[in-house]
C-alpha cells in the first residue's frame, strides 16, 4: 500500500531541532523519521520505520545466509548471570540497573553474551550440536555518558547481536570468518565507506577482534592506517618498545627551574638558562612528563597511576581507558595530592614514582622511552628539574603502558612506512571471545571422547539504528536527505500538484500501476497543500526518484526528477510507469 501523505502520520518541520548538531540528525528529525523523547531516546515514526525495516532486512538476510538462526531475548534481565561473569559490577555506570516489586535486581541488557551462553548450556550437551550461531535484532540499553548525534549514540538503540558456539579454536575461527564475510556484504549493501580495523579486545577478555568503522569526520573513534593495508583503532595500536641505546649522557644534575610547571615554560627556561652543549635546542620531546591519574576499580578501590611519556605527547584518554578497563579513569585531585606529600605538583619525577619509591604509586612508561636514553624531568621539589636522567641507569619503572597519543606520521607498527589518522564511527564489532563467558557460566559439552569441554564463543554486533544515522549523515545536501535506493523509505515519491482533480486521478492510476509492479510509492495526494510546500517536503524526505504531476499534464507530460543529481526531465505521461521502473530497477 502506498504511503499517502494525506493520512501519513507526519509533520515536517521548518526549523532545525535545537539539540541537533549534525546535519543528518537535524534532517531525520525535520523530515519526520525520528522524534526525540529524552537525551539518547528516540521514537521511530512511519517513515523511519520503513528505513529501519530495510536496514534490518539486509542484516537479517546476510545473517541467515551464513546459517545463523534468529531468536529474541528479553531486554529486561535478571542480575544473577551478570554476577557470574562479573559484569553486574564491571559494566560500570553505563548499565541500567533496576529493581522489581520484590526488590530483586534486574538490568536492561547492554549486550547479551550471558543470556545466549545460558540458553545454549541448557539446550545442548554434545559436540554434535555444534557449531551454532544465533542472532537477534533487539533493543539495547546503555546509560551513555554522552548521547550524541541523535540515533548515532543512543541510550536505547537497536543492535543486531550474534554469538557463535564452537567446540574448538579452529571452529571459532571459521565462525568468525563467516561473520566477517557477512559483515562485508552487509556494509557493502548499506553503501557507506568503511574500514576494517584491528580493535582492542582487552575489556571482553578475548583474542582476535576487529571493528567495522564508517569513515566519517563526525566519528568519535580515531583510527590509523598505513599504505600496506594495516589499519587499527588507536586503542589497539601497539607502539613497539624502543630498543635500548648506549648511554651517552653525563651524570644527572638537578637545576633550579623556577616557575616552570608546564612543559612549555620548562623548555623556554632550559634554552635560556641551561642550553645544551651539542648546539641543538631543547624541545618538548627531550622532557619526560609524568602524568598522574586515579583509577576507580569496580569494587570501589581507588588506585593512583603514574604514566611517564615524552613531553610532546599527551595521554590519550581512550587508549588509557582501554588499558585499565574495567577500572575507570578519573582526575587526580587536590585532595589526592594532599594524601601523597612526596608529589611536588608540576615537578614530579621518577625519583618518587614506582611501587618501591616514596609515593608508592605504580609507574608505567611509554614504550618510546628507551633504556639508556636521557631526559629532563621533575626533581620532585618545587621549582627544580633534573637534567640527563637516564632510564635504566638513574631510574626504573614498574612496566610500560600503551596510552600516549598516536600522531599522524608516527612509524607504523606494521613496519611499513608511517601512519595516517582518520575518524570513524563504529558500525560493527566482531570478536573471538574464547571461553571466558562459557567458563563463568558452565557452558560445556561432551566431545568425541565423552570428555566435557568448555565451548568457545564469538560475539558479533552491528548498530542497526546507528547505521540509519550514519547513512543519513553520509547522504544529505542543503535541502534534505538523499537515501540510497536500497534503504529509502520508498522507491519513488509521486507528487500531485494543483487543484485540478484530473491530476490526482492520473496520479492514482500511476500509483496503482507501479504498485502492481511491486514498487513502493510515497504519494503526496494532499489537496490543500501548495506545490511549493510539496516540493520542499519531497526534497527534505529524500526518496531518490520523484515524479511530479501538475500543469504539464495538459500537454501530456510529467516531470521525473533524480533527487541526488537534481536532474529533471519531462516524460510523456503514458511512459511514466516505464520510466520510473527504469530508474528504480536500472538493471532489470
Ligand atoms: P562505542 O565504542 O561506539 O561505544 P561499543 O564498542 O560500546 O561502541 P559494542 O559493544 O561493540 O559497541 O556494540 C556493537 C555495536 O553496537 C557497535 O559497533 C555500534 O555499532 C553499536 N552501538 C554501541 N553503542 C551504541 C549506542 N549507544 N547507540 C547506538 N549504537 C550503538
Ligand atoms: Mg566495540
Amino acid at each position: 500500500m502506498a504511503l499517502r501523505m494525506s493520512t501519513l502520520f507526519l509533520r515536517t518541520l521548518r526549523e532545525d531541532p535545537a539539540d541537533a548538531e549534525l546535519p543528518g540528525h537535524k534532517l531525520l528529525v525535520r523530515a519526520g523519521y525520528v522524534r526525540r523523547v529524552a537525551p539518547g531516546i528516540y521514537t521511530w515514526l512511519p517513515l523511519g520505520m520503513k528505513v529501519l525495516a530495510k536496514v534490518e532486512g539486509i542484516i537479517r538476510e546476510e545473517m541467515t545466509q551464513i546459517g545463523a538462526q534468529e531468536v529474541r531475548f528479553p531486554a529486561l534481565l535478571p542480575r544473577e548471570p551478570y554476577d557470574l561473569t562479573g559484569r553486574w559490577d564491571e559494566y560500570g555506570p553505563n548499565l541500567f540497573r533496576l529493581q522489581d516489586r520484590k526488590d530483586s535486581d534486574l538490568l536492561l541488557g547492554p549486550t547479551h553474551e550471558e543470556m545466549f551462553a545460558l540458553a545454549v548450556r541448557d539446550t545442548y550437551s554434545s559436540y554434535k550440536d555444534l557449531p551454532l550461531s544465533l542472532f537477534q535484532i533487539q533493543n539495547k540499553y546503555r546509560d551513555e555518558a554522552r548521547p550524541r548525534g541523535g540515533i548515532l549514540r543512543g541510550r536505547e538503540f537497536i543492535m543486531k547481536d550474534s554469538y557463535s558456539f564452537d567446540i574448538d579454536e579452529a571452529g571459532l575461527q571459521k565462525s568468525y570468518d563467516a561473520h566477517r564475510d557477512a559483515y562485508v556484504k552487509i556494509f557493502e549493501r548499506l553503501g557507506f565507506e568503511y574500514v576494517i580495523v584491528q580493535a582492542d579486545s582487552g575489556a571482553m577478555g578475548g583474542s582476535a577482534s576487529e571493528e567495522f568503522l564508517a569513515v566519517s569526520p563526525h566519528g568519535e573513534d580515531t583510527f590509523v592506517r598505513d599504505e600496506s593495508g594495516y589499519a587499527a583503532n588507536v586503542e589497539a595500536v601497539v607502539v613497539p618498545q624502543a630498543p635500548e641505546v648506549e648511554v651517552t649522557a653525563g651524570p644527572a644534575h638537578v637545576e633550579d627551574t623556577p616557575d616552570t610547571p608546564t612543559i612549555e615554560t620548562l623548555v623556554s627556561a632550559l634554552n635560556a638558562k641551561h642550553p645544551r652543549d651539542d648546539g641543538r635546542v631543547w624541545t618538548a620531546a627531550d622532557t619526560l612528563k609524568n602524568v598522574i591519574v586515579m583509577l576507580e576499580h569496580p569494587d570501589g578501590l581507588r588506585e593512583p597511576l603514574a604514566i611517564g611519556l615524552p613531553g610532546d605527547r599527551d595521554v590519550d584518554p581512550k587508549r588509557l581507558e582501554a588499558k585499565v578497563n574495567p577500572a575507570e579513569v578519573v582526575a587526580f585531585e587536590e585532595k589526592d595530592f594532599a594524601a601523597h606529600p612526596s608529589l611536588a605538583k608540576g615537578y614530579i619525577g621518577p625519583g618518587v614514582l614506582g611501587a618501591d619509591n616514596a609515593s608508592g604509586i605504580r609507574y608505567l612508561l611509554d614504550p618510546s622511552i628507551a633504556r639508556g636514553s636521557a631526559w629532563v624531568t621533575g626533581a620532585d621539589e618545587h621549582g627544580r628539574h633534573v637534567i640527563d636522567l637516564v632510564h635504566g641507569r638513574d631510574f626504573e619503572a614498574d612496566g610500560t603502558i600503551q596510552a600516549a597519543t598516536i600522531r599522524e606520521g608516527d612509524l607504523s607498527p606494521s613496519g611499513n612506512g608511517t601512519l595516517s589518522l582518520a575518524r570513524g564511527i563504529e558500525m560493527g564489532h566482531i570478536f573471538q571471545l574464547g571461553t571466558k563467558y562459557a567458563e563463568a557460566l558452565g557452558l560445556k559439552v561432551l566431545d568425541e571422547n565423552g570428555k566435557l569441554v568448555t565451548v568457545t564463543m564469538g560475539s558479533y554486533g552491528v548498530g542497526v539504528t546507528r547505521a540509519v544515522g550514519v547513512i543519513a549523515e553520509d547522504n544529505v545536501d542543503d535541502i534534505g536527505l538523499i537515501w540510497p535506493r536500497e534503504i529509502a523509505p520508498a522507491d519513488v515519491h509521486i507528487v500531485a500538484t494543483g487543484k485540478d482533480e484530473a491530476v490526482f486521478l492520473q496520479a492514482d492510476e500511476i500509483v496503482n500501476a507501479l504498485e502492481a509492479q511491486g514498487i513502493e510509492v510515497l504519494y503526496d495526494d494532499r489537496r490543500k497543500v501548495s506545490p511549493g510546500v510539496k516540493f520542499k517536503d519531497s526534497e527534505l524526505i529524500g526518496v531518490p526518484t520523484i515524479l511530479v504531476l501538475g500543469r504539464g499534464l495538459a500537454d501530456g507530460v510529467v516531470e521525473l526528477k533524480d533527487r541526488r543529481s537534481g536532474v529533471r526531465r519531462e516524460v510523456a505521461v503514458g511512459d511514466a510507469v516505464v520510466e520510473v521502473l527504469a530508474e528504480v530497477r536500472p538493471s532489470a
